[in-house]
Formats: structure tokens, C-alpha cells, sequence
């Protein structure tokens, strides 16, 4: 207790490359939390544009797609797919029925695959694979990927940061209007948080099980009769559901996600 990293690796033995990683490793989460936390307050620069750059050029560095070209290799829309742009995406308000309904789910899908593409930097840095993005007026305003263990903090659930930093993007606790979208159930904590800001819309790709805020035994996401928590948020779910639970299993193999969603 109370040692350095260096008198810890020495007395066990360890490499310096281990404890050169390690540091690396520290100083590399202070700048991305650096990043979500003081750049996203950057008002000259839309917040999701610097978020992006940032994830494009960390994805680079890891050999992985980045969202962009994900969507951009979508078979549906490319010019939906174009980085930061997702207004083009944004349902009509009016319109027949049908037109309106396929373009809605079009947005559903393009939001999942941003939020996907999230979630596999939360599975490159050994976290459980989660992605979260906040929707505001048609743009994204703030993201957020799984960070318990790089973190080291058990508060480090996407939606939890993605929220954090739509508060800290609009300067307001109240969320009222915009969307939450995430690859995973919101579990109860990130549920309250969800309840809390208000937020009006929550698109989910996969269940949670046990710990999810509609398909436990605790629905508090869902829970219409919680004084002073006012209507619950519409539900979109099981958008791109077989990616979301594929990455589960790419990082548990052999564990596999149940579909059952409590109604
Ligand atoms: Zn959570």
C-alpha cells in the first residue's frame, strides 16, 4: 500500500515496458477525460465536430474504422453517413405516413451505427462494448463510450458520460427534447439519469440483463407513477439489436445477450 508504480513493478519483478505502459495508459484517459469534459464546453466549435476528430484520429492510431466509414459503407443513404452531419437524417415533420416511417428508422439506424462504432472503442480499450450519443435539434451534442476500466471508475457508463456531457454542452440539467441513443438497455443507474434530465426520446440497440432500466424487475426508465419524475421517455428499441448483442459476444465469447424484452 501506498507505493509507487515503479517500487511496485520492481519489487514483483515486472518489465519497465510494463510500468512505461501503464503510465502511458493513465496519461492517455486524463486526456480523453480532458477532452470530454473541458472541450465539449468549447462554444466557437460545434462539440460534436472536435468529439469526432478526436475518436477518427484514435481509431487511426488502433487500426479500427472509424463511425464515419461505417456508416458511409451503410447500403442505405451514404450522404446520411457524411461525419457530423445527421440532420439530413431527421425525420420530416410532415409527410405520409410511410415516407416518414422509413425515415425515421433510417435516423434510428444511423444514430445505432455512430453508437456502435462508440461501443468498439469502449471493446479496443477492454471495456464492456457500450456507446452513447445525446441528440439535440437534429445534431449530435455529446457522445460517450464505456470507460469503467480504463477509468478505473464504476460510474464510467456510456450513457452516464454521454449524458454528462450534454449537460455540460447546453449548460443545463434539463434535457427535455432531446434523444438518447445507446447500444445497450440503459441499466438503473444510467436510467435515473436518464429520468432526471429529462430526457424525451432513448433509442436502444440490445437488453441489459438484470440491471436494465425495462426489462428488469425495476423499470425505472419506463415507471410512470415516480412523483416529480413527470411522463417517462419514449422507447425506441431493438434497433441494429444483432450488432449490439454481436459485440457482447466478441467480447465475452460464448455469452450471448437474451432478447426477451419485458412489454
Ligand atoms: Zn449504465
Amino acid at each position: 500500500m501506498g507505493r509507487t508504480i515503479e517500487e511496485f513493478a520492481s519489487a514483483h519483478q515486472l518489465p519497465l515496458r510494463w510500468v512505461e505502459l501503464r503510465n502511458t495508459c493513465r496519461q492517455l484517459a486524463g486526456r480523453v477525460d480532458f477532452w470530454y469534459r473541458a472541450d465539449l464546453r468549447d462554444a466557437v466549435r460545434p462539440p460534436a465536430v472536435e468529439a469526432s476528430d478526436i475518436l477518427h484520429s484514435s481509431l487511426k492510431r488502433r487500426g479500427l474504422p472509424a463511425p464515419g466509414g461505417m456508416l458511409q459503407a451503410s447500403p442505405q443513404k451514404p450522404d446520411e453517413a457524411s461525419r457530423g452531419n445527421y440532420e439530413s437524417a431527421d425525420p420530416p415533420q410532415t409527410g405520409p405516413g410511410k415516407a416518414k416511417k422509413l425515415s425515421l428508422t433510417r435516423a434510428h439506424d444511423a444514430y445505432m451505427r455512430r453508437a456502435i462504432g462508440l461501443a468498439r472503442v469502449a471493446l479496443a480499450n477492454g471495456d464492456t462494448p457500450v456507446g452513447s450519443l445525446v441528440i439535440h435539434k437534429g445534431k449530435i451534442i455529446a457522445e460517450g463510450f464505456e470507460a469503467v476500466h480504463m477509468q478505473v471508475d464504476v460510474s464510467g457508463h456510456a450513457e452516464l458520460i454521454a449524458i454528462r456531457n450534454a449537460c455540460s454542452a447546453l449548460q443545463s440539467f434539463d434535457l427535455s427534447g432531446c434523444t438518447l441513443c445507446t447500444t445497450a438497455e440503459p441499466c438503473f443507474m444510467c436510467s435515473y439519469a436518464v429520468r432526471q434530465t429529462r430526457i424525451s426520446k432513448v433509442i436502444i440497440g440490445r437488453p441489459t440483463p438484470w440491471v436494465g432500466g425495462i426489462s428488469s424487475l425495476h423499470p425505472i426508465l419506463t415507471e410512470a407513477q415516480i412523483p416529480g419524475w413527470g411522463q417517462p421517455p419514449d422507447i425506441v428499441s431493438g434497433v441494429l439489436e444483432a450488432e449490439c448483442c454481436a459485440l457482447v459476444s466478441q467480447a465475452n465469447p460464448g455469452f450471448t445477450v437474451g432478447t426477451a424484452w419485458r412489454k
